[in-house]
């Protein structure tokens, strides 16, 4: 831990002193504001100046796999608020719900915890601690560590299992976030508009030398047009058709044998299977399973010019299709299939007849050979890049605003 009190309760920050200063002060004592036990100070060339407890400790506020990149991170955001005159506290313990935020501070009349995360956490343990500070009416705001982001693709990012509750949407009209920050760089990148498949994301990666960033604009995120992401769904989409997977998950297998058993192979299904849509990230599933399930159990059978309703659709998906992931910080009210059937509105499958009620306008093409499939696709989404660009978003985002 970076801060610890002395003697007289004041809370004492290690690294803002000088080296010398810290030398002294290993003739005087300080103490863990949680556990009140004694502290040591740990101190070298090649290290952060830090507090740490006697190894006989059971001080349930430990920080314990706090490396060295782990405070460097603490100490640069921490460093960044208080130079914008924000009040903020270090390593501040709450003892009503046993947390000590990285760092506490107060804007726009409302508190935040920082917590800078470098390594993996349980479910658990993250929605505990979001509750408690919700019990505080206080706001957890959680960036990542910047290891994962591919650096060949500045859009690409693969998230590990705890990093995919932490994107934030803070209203209704703004996208979805992500912020990563890397004390290696001094950078945070807030990645937006993410469309996910499986732990790989792909979105908008605006990054920020920290010193050129003010705190609010964090929150000040406007949408970016996205028809770049049909470019690179190409690649994921001859990635599908050619089967080519590393992972080879269990819903994989089951919908693998589910094609087979109505006699369909990836190659051949209709190139308005597996299509991003702007909310496909908040569904435990990827979009081809549903996607194909929409369309090979429902609107394939159906005859053109039947009507159909979103609640049917729905209906055929069920309750595990439309099963949603744990996103905690996200409140969009926009709904993922209702997106993909406004897809299939721009390719002319289907056509609204008023709020909620569509028709089937044509049939969907299947392909004999691979070349022909992946032609089409290309095609296809060469189409959508271009009505994307022009229709804003792909769903009606501005309607509802
Ligand atoms: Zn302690």
């Amino acid at each position: 831990m970076l801060t610890a009190q002395d003697q007289q309760g004041k809370s004492v920050i290690l690294y803002r002193y000088p080296k010398e200063q810290i030398a002294s002060f290993k003739k005087k004592s300080f103490y863990c504001p949680v556990c009140r036990e004694k502290v040591y100070i740990r101190a070298g060339d090649r290290m952060i100046p830090h507090f740490a407890h006697y190894k006989k400790s059971a001080c349930k506020g430990q920080m314990t796999g706090e490396g060295d990149v782990h405070r460097q991170g603490k100490m640069d955001l921490f460093d960044w608020l208080t130079n914008q005159r924000i009040p903020a506290a270090l390593e501040f313990y709450l003892p009503a719900i046993q947390q000590r935020p990285d760092i506490l501070i107060k804007w726009n009349h409302r508190l935040f915890s920082i917590e800078y995360q470098c390594s993996p956490i349980s479910r658990e343990m993250f929605l505990k601690r979001t509750r408690s500070y919700r019990r505080l009416d206080i706001i957890p705001l959680w960036i990542s560590g910047s290891k994962h982001i591919l650096s060949n693709y500045s859009n690409k990012v693969r998230l590990s299992n705890y990093e995919q509750y932490l994107f934030y949407q803070w209203n209704h009209h703004s996208p979805a976030v992500l912020y990563f920050y890397s004390p290696h760089n001094k950078r945070l990148t807030i990645l937006q508009q993410p469309y996910a498949l499986r732990s790989v994301h792909y979105g908008t990666c605006r990054i920020h030398p920290l010193s050129h960033l003010s705190f609010p604009q964090l929150f000040h995120i406007t949408y970016q047009s996205d028809s770049w992401i049909f470019s690179v769904w190409k690649k994921v989409k001859s990635q599908f058709r050619l089967h080519r997977s590393n992972f080879y998950v269990n819903e994989d297998a089951r919908y693998r044998r589910w094609l087979y058993s109505m006699g369909y192979h990836p190659q051949h299904l209709p190139s308005v299977i597996h299509l991003p849509t702007p909310n496909h990230f908040q569904l435990e599933l990827p979009p081809y399973i549903w996607q194909s399930r929409i369309i090979l159990s429902y609107l394939h059978p159906l005859s053109s010019g039947m009507t159909f309703t979103a609640e049917n659709v729905y209906q055929v998906l069920g309750r595990k299709m439309l099963s949603r992931k744990f996103l905690p910080f996200v409140r969009n009210p926009f709904n993922p299939i209702d997106e993909y059937l406004h897809l299939l509105q721009l390719t002319g499958h289907v056509e609204t007849i008023r709020d909620g009620v569509y028709r089937k306008r044509k049939d969907f093409q299947f392909f004999h050979t691979l070349d022909q499939a992946l032609a089409e696709d290309e095609k296809l989404l060469r189409f959508l890049a271009k009505m994307v660009n022009r229709s804003s978003r792909y769903s009606n985002h501005e309607q509802n605003e």
